[in-house]
Parts: C-alpha cells; sequence; structure tokens
C-alpha cells in the first residue's frame, strides 16, 4: 500500500480529534448484585445493559462507549465476581477477568450494605495486578447513612490498592460526574476507537434477548433466573410498521417451564407484555412478541448450545 492510502480520510471520526484527546477501556469490576450495569447505564444516559435484584444477571462482556469531544471512554460491564459451579460460569468468570486484564483504567464496585467481603478482597487482590489504573467506586450511596460510609471509605484507603475511592449512587446520579473525571483523566492520549454515534458492541438481536431476559429475572426467583436462556428465532420488520419478534426460553427442567408459564399461562402473558413495552421503546415500532418455552436439560453444561447463546468463549 502507497502512503497515501495509509493516510485516514480527511475528516475521519476515529483520528479527527483535539489535541489532548484521551481514549481507552474502563473496567467495571466487582462481586455480583453492586449495581455494576446500573453504574454503565447511568454513565451513558441510556440503558444498554440489563439490571436486575438477581445476582449474575450480566453473562458477558458489554461495552458501553461515551463519546464527548475530549474523550471517548470504553466502558466494559462483566460479570460478577463469583466460583463457577458449571461452563456457563466458567464463561462468565473468564468474561470478568478478561475485563479486568484489558483495561487502562479500572472501576472496581463494591456495596456498602455488605461492607469489604471475602468475595470483595478477591476482586481486589486480582485488580492489584493488572497494570490498569485502579478506582473504588462505594455504589448505592442513598440507600445508606452517611456514618456507614466513613468507616468503609477509611478501611478501603487503608489497603493501599485504590487511587481514588469514590461513594456514588448509579441510581440517584450521585458522584457520576466526579467519578468520571478521575476515570478520564487517567486514561492514554489517544484517537477514538468506535464511531462516535456507537454506544455500545451489542447488536439489536442480543438485547432483544437481554431484555427478554430481564422480564423473566424480574417475574421468577431462586434458581429459576439461572436457569434460563433466549433464544431469537426470528425479528422482521413488516411493512404495517410492526416488528414481529419470536423467541424460545430456553429452562433446564419441566418444573420450571411450568413456573415460567404459569397457571393459565398467566406469568408467560406478563412477562411477554413487560419485555415487549420495553422493546417498543426501544425500537421506536409497535411490536408482536411471540415467546416459546422449551425444556433443554443441562445447557449450561452443553458446549455447542452454549457457544449459540454467545456463552461459548472469550475473544
Ligand atoms: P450488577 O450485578 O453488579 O451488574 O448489579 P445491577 O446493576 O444489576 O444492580 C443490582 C441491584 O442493585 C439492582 O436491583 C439495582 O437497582 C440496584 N442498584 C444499583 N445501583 C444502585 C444505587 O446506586 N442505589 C441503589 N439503592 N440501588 C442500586
Ligand atoms: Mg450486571
Amino acid at each position: 500500500m502507497d502512503s497515501a492510502e495509509a493516510q485516514p480520510p480527511v475528516g475521519d471520526p476515529l483520528t479527527q480529534v483535539p489535541p489532548g484527546h484521551r481514549s481507552g477501556f474502563v473496567g467495571i469490576v466487582g462481586k455480583p448484585n453492586v449495581g455494576k450495569s446500573t453504574i454503565l447505564n447511568a454513565f451513558l444516559k441510556t440503558k444498554v445493559a440489563i439490571t436486575s435484584s438477581k445476582p449474575q444477571t450480566t453473562r458477558t462482556r458489554i461495552l458501553g462507549i461515551l463519546t464527548r469531544p475530549d474523550a471517548q471512554v470504553v466502558f466494559v460491564d462483566s460479570p460478577g465476581w463469583h466460583q463457577p459451579i458449571d461452563p456457563l460460569g466458567r464463561y462468565m468468570m473468564a468474561s470478568a477477568r478478561q475485563a479486568a486484564e484489558e483495561a487502562d483504567v479500572l472501576v472496581v464496585v463494591i456495596d456498602p450494605h455488605s461492607g469489604i467481603r471475602q468475595e470483595d478482597r478477591w476482586v481486589f487482590d486480582y485488580v492489584r495486578k493488572t497494570r490498569a489504573a485502579r478506582l473504588l467506586a462505594i455504589n448505592k450511596a442513598d440507600a445508606v447513612k452517611k456514618e456507614k460510609m466513613l468507616p468503609l471509605i477509611e478501611q478501603a484507603a487503608r489497603l493501599g490498592v485504590f487511587e481514588e475511592i469514590i461513594p456514588i449512587s448509579a441510581v440517584a446520579g450521585d458522584n457520576m460526574d466526579v467519578l468520571l473525571g478521575q476515570v478520564i483523566k487517567r486514561l492514554p492520549e489517544g484517537p477514538r476507537w468506535y464511531e462516535p454515534d456507537r454506544t455500545t458492541d451489542q447488536t439489536t438481536g442480543q438485547y432483544v434477548r437481554e431484555v427478554i431476559r430481564e422480564e423473566i429475572l424480574k417475574a421468577t426467583r431462586q434458581e429459576v433466573p439461572h436457569a434460563v436462556a433466549v433464544l431469537l428465532d426470528d425479528m422482521t420488520p413488516k411493512d404495517d410498521g410492526v416488528t414481529v419478534i419470536r423467541a424460545t426460553i430456553l429452562v433446564e427442567r419441566e418444573g420450571q417451564k411450568g413456573i415460567l408459564i404459569g397457571k393459565g399461562g398467566l406469568m408467560l402473558k406478563r412477562i411477554g407484555q413487560d419485555a415487549r413495552l420495553q422493546l417498543e421503546q426501544y425500537l421506536g415500532q409497535r411490536v408482536f412478541l411471540e415467546l416459546w418455552v422449551k425444556v433443554a436439560e443441562g445447557w449450561r453444561d452443553n458446549q455447542s448450545l452454549l457457544r449459540e447463546l454467545g456463552y461459548g468463549e472469550t475473544a
């Protein structure tokens, strides 16, 4: 290739950035349920990752890309750190480790309700060996008293793992700008990595599957959330402005299928209605959503099904 060809086109949105532009990868890591995905969504001011009160809602790495004139921050949301008990869990943990390893800056998240526990220390020990700059976000500050927060900040400071310790509330939006400022000043100078209008690496199909799974997580309890996966069978925009979406919900056992369908099909109907409303808002179109429930015994151990579901390997 001659050198003229190797030059980016004039006005290339990736390289045409002001002097001092910063960019890089920012891993959001921590144990399950501390609010990592809520933080990602709060930074982007739009919903990219699903969230729920159940642990292990997030199963893969999800990028959320924030583009400003002075910086492009590529947030990497990740599954919560836990001891895996099956191949799905091992995939999730590999994704979580990868998010930590590839980061320029790490935002480690803890929940002040539980304080600093063994699982948190496990994450701290891992991240201190990475090359990344490390910040600690104590999330859910809206939900605890100041008297609980201050000793926790002191305790965390004594560990010597973090450059800054910042209490935040992703739900209330408290201190998110402070945390963002601390993140950006630690990013290296560089061009944009993604087109400025791109907000995530998820495809529409992946997001649709996640929204359906989110509504299932909200509606179910105990082992059911963990036993569920969603496959997209069809998504077709029709001429009349309606998008037809057909999806199959996998569960592991007949009993779980019964729970999901509910008495007289009421549970599945409610899940479908709530998912449809979310998807209509997201797609800006009317949606016809058809859900099927299918028993796929041991799908969490089945490598080819895991691959089909996108839980098969880490890049
Ligand atoms: P993740 O597993 O770490 O990604 O956690 P999620 O983002 O899914 O959130 C777990 C739970 O914590 C959900 O019920 C959230 O609504 C809740 N949560 C997240 N951030 C906050 C916060 O700032 N304040 C409060 N009160 N709850 C939060
Ligand atoms: Mg999450």
